[in-house]
């Protein structure tokens, strides 16, 4: 790649933000502002996006990291959602080199679904996702002991943080502008339809503005804090959901991914192998504030003893750590599995506001809010096959070589920016990323010296 996008970039994209005037101003750096960036800086807009945090630091660095039609949703009866995205599953699949299509386990007892159910709900899932397969039930005595049997079907795992850091490095090599660490403050309309957007930079304290056309409100679980600066209002149906992990040690024999039910309450779950790394999950409560991003006991509790049951000989030290985000959701439902995972695009004056957007169809997404932006600007957008993913790491080579290209070009500040959300070494690494942090330290050290 020619294009730098570092540390070294993002100075002076902040050193010019007096006053700059972009077509959008996209605001928040998770999967849904990074979809719309990159598809919009495709089509020629003038765009900047910026991230209170790193980019992904808010629920898109904290989700089970899935890329999947959702079994749960087509048992609902959301049939049109499972097929955009078991869609959205196979172009990722096919256009990436780190979404993994992966056979999953589906285990059967009697607080899981009835085998008939499971066989058509299956059959049907794998002819939507587009593959013939006569679901078949295994009974092997070896395999998960207690259970009556498990079937198998396909989906997908991912890097939730590298897959939306791509995102805003495609946009980047575009021509737009994206930038890290920088917290809106002020939205306020300005005379001739432009909106004035302060700037806080994080690492130097100093505030800078930019003026826009159009804002996106991509803020996730903020969404309704970020309207407010602007409008004064709130989104009545915005749900917030917290979804809690647990991360144990990976022994090697759990070799795909399992979904199960709790035997607690019935809720579907995962049980994931990752590298080292076995990552299980989620639980799904509400909460009133979207800063909530750690595990409590309680939600560890309730992991523990529902795997317990898949991996009997787990213990409560088997836990190497855990971590939670917060799913922001729109709908009317009172518990938080009524409420649907799709998303919703709503317009207020120059704000186009998107909530509830899954990792998995961050495209269709931001396709959909094309529709909505085009209105705001007074132009075509062009969507079909966009966005493209322009960016991806080719071979690593050694570690080092590795950390290179990272920090060249995928704007990491910081040695917890690497560890979390480039590399996955928290997620996926059984020390958590702790043995290379020296070796990050110096070489983010090195780099900024040159
Ligand atoms: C436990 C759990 C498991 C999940 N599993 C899956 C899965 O397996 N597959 C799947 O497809 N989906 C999954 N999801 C859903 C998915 O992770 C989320 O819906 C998605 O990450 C939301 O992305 P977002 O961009 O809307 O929000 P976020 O990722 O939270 O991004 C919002 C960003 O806005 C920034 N921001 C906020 N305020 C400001 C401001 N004032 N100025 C600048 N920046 C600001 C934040 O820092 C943040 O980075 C899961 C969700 C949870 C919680």
């Amino acid at each position: 790649m020619e294009l730098d996008f570092s540390l070294k970039t993002r100075e002076i994209i902040v050193h010019g933000l007096n006053g700059k005037y972009f077509d959008a101003c996209v605001i928040g750096g998770g999967i849904a502002g990074a979809g719309i960036f990159n598809l919009l800086s495709a089509n020629g807009i003038s765009t900047l996006l910026v991230d209170k945090g790193d980019f992904a630091s808010g629920t898109s660095s904290y989700s089970s990291k899935l890329i999947h039609g959702g079994i749960r949703y087509l048992q609902q009866g959301h049939i049109l959602l499972t097929r955009e995205l078991l869609r959205e599953r196979n172009y990722l699949v096919k256009n990436t080199n780190f979404v993994e299509e992966k056979e999953f386990n589906i285990l059967i007892d009697n607080y899981s679904w009835n085998p008939m159910t499971i066989r058509f709900g299956l059959f049907l899932y794998e002819i939507i996702g587009g593959k013939l397969r006569i679901p078949k039930m295994y009974r092997d005595k070896y395999s998960y002991k207690g259970f009556k049997g498990y079937f198998t079907y396909t989906d997908a795992v991912s890097d939730d943080a590298y897959l939306t850091i791509s995102n805003i490095v495609s946009g980047a090599m575009n021509g737009s502008k994206a930038i890290n660490y920088a917290e809106v403050t002020e939205i306020n309309d300005k005379e001739a339809n432009q909106v004035e957007v302060k700037i806080l930079d994080k690492v130097s304290g100093t505030s800078g503005k930019a003026i826009c056309k159009i804002v996106i409100n991509a803020t996730g679980p903020w969404v309704n804090e970020t309207l407010k600066m602007y409008t004064g209002k709130k989104i009545s149906n915005l749900k917030l959901s917290k979804g809690s992990h647990v991360i144990v040690e990976n022994k090697g024999y759990i070799k795909n991914p399992i979904a199960f039910k709790s035997h607690i309450d019935g809720r579907q779950m995962f049980i994931i192998p990752r590298d080292e790394t076995l990552i299980i999950g989620t639980t799904d409560k509400f909460v009133d504030s979207p800063n909530e991003f750690s595990i409590d006991d309680e939600d560890r509790d309730y992991i523990f003893r529902s795997a317990k049951r898949i991996i009997p000989d787990l213990k409560e030290e088997d836990i190497l750590r855990g971590y939670a985000g917060i799913r922001p959701l729109y709908g009317r439902g009172n518990s938080p599995g009524r409420v649907t995972r799709d998303f919703h695009i709503e317009i207020d004056r120059r704000m186009v506001s998107i909530m509830g957007v899954k990792i998995t169809n961050y495209r269709n997404a931001a396709r959909h809010s094309a529709k909505y932006i085009e209105r705001l600007l007074g132009r075509k957008i062009y969507t079909k096959g966009l966005p493209q993913i322009l960016y991806q790491r080719n071979s690593p080579g050694t570690i080092e070589t590795l950390l290179d290209q990272v920090i060249r070009y995928e704007m990491p500040l910081y040695t917890e920016d690497i560890i979390k959300r480039r590399l996955g070494l928290f997620f996926f690494k059984k020390d958590g990323g702790e043995s290379l942090k020296s070796l990050i330290d110096e070489k983010l050290r090195e780099y900024r010296s040159k």
